[in-house]
């Protein structure tokens, strides 16, 4: 195994041996390429860095207690992946090739995917990108699909704990009608400016609320958001929110615990009506709230007194997270163990 601090790993980008290249072009899309080169050289009126025209996707493998490699609920990356490429006009990836591509870069890769002991595991990250010539704004006529993975720290370095969000009506994820149930780019892009503001004031991320009313309750930064009362776990149902493969999971998880769960409509002031709430995604699996400050109407929505993580956060991560490193059996056929 690398000589790493595996312990002391962050979340920045980490030089590893191997790629994953695959190209469309004239209809039709290449072989997978192996490359150990961390650059590509592209057109400079491709349609991505112009247009945008892009998508990626983020999932994760880790080692077990018995040394072998699971990569979490990849097939629900891959249509993903299809469902952005859609939504932006792009060639669709195909889904066998976009498994085959994780498993050959994890296995090609195998001596950065962290000890089970370090709590790390490797983040996966496949892009979907126009690289054809374009300067009419029109979807290109070429595709580049790459995948590179790094070694990544557990995202709790001093244990579970909560964080503070903040909302802030000056600032939209996404349109209703827009594309913020696709993982783009552009998204990202578009909530720069945001991230940076909550940060100067000390809060993790922004709470979006819907763009058009400004009524309900739509992400946590980069995150879906969840809330429990009542033995429920409460998601809220949207046109614009990404769809979390972290959620879908949460969400059968808690209700094999005998939860009840809701995904509609959540107005913000049942904020105060929560026991905990959460945001969610492959990064963290929950990043529990501590509270919620409204920053237009001076309102404070507060989850944990003491910051620490209420009990069914808890053991809904506890329980992913088990599954993710094989502690606990797969009876989903989430996981998919590298021979
Ligand atoms: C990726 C992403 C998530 C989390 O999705 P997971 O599949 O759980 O990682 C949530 N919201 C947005 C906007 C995202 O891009």
């Amino acid at each position: 195994m690398e000589n790493i601090d595996w312990n002391n790993l962050g979340f920045g980008y980490r030089k590893t041996d191997y790629n994953i290249r695959c190209t469309y072009k004239d209809g039709a899309w290449g072989d997978l390429e192996v490359s150990d080169s961390e650059y590509f050289t592209m057109h400079m009126a491709a349609s991505a860095i112009h247009y945008g025209q892009e998508a990626f996707e983020g999932l994760k493998a880790f080692r077990g207690k018995d040394g072998k490699i699971r990569v979490f609920r990849m097939d629900e990356n891959a249509k993903r992946m299809q469902d952005s490429a859609n939504g932006t006009l792009m060639a669709r990836f195909p889904q066998e090739k976009f498994m085959e591509a994780v498993t050959k870069a994890v296995k090609l890769n195998e001596r950065f995917v962290p000890p089970y002991e370090s709590g790390a595991s490797l983040y996966i990250r496949p892009v979907l990108f126009g690289t054809g010539a374009e300067i009419g704004v029109k979807p290109a006529r070429e595709y580049m699909f790459i995948l590179f993975v790094t070694p990544v720290g557990p995202y709790f370095k001093g244990g579970f704990q909560t964080t503070p969000f903040v909302i802030m009506r000056e600032f939209d994820r996404s349109a209703p009608l827009g594309m913020g149930k696709f993982k783009v780019g552009g998204n990202y892009a578009a909530s720069l400016i945001a991230g940076q503001k909550a940060h100067e004031l000390g809060y993790s991320n922004i709470f979006y609320l819907d763009a058009k009313e400004k009524k309900y309750i739509d992400e946590c930064g980069a995150a879906n958001f969840f809330g429990v009362k009542n033995n429920t776990y409460i998601t809220p149902k949207s046109e614009s929110i990404l769809p979390s493969i972290t959620n879908k999971s949460l969400m059968t998880l808690a209700e094999e615990m005998g939860m009840k769960v809701e995904c509609r409509h959540v107005p913000v002031e049942e904020l105060a009506t929560f026991e905990e709430a959460g945001a969610c995604g492959t990064a963290a699996v929950i990043s529990p709230i501590q509270r919620i400050d409204d920053y237009d109407t001076k309102e404070s929505y507060v989850f944990s007194k003491d910051g620490k993580p209420g009990p069914i956060s808890e053991k809904l991560y506890n329980k992913l997270r088990a599954i993710q490193y094989g502690d606990e059996p797969d009876n989903h056929g989430w996981v998919t163990v590298l021979d």
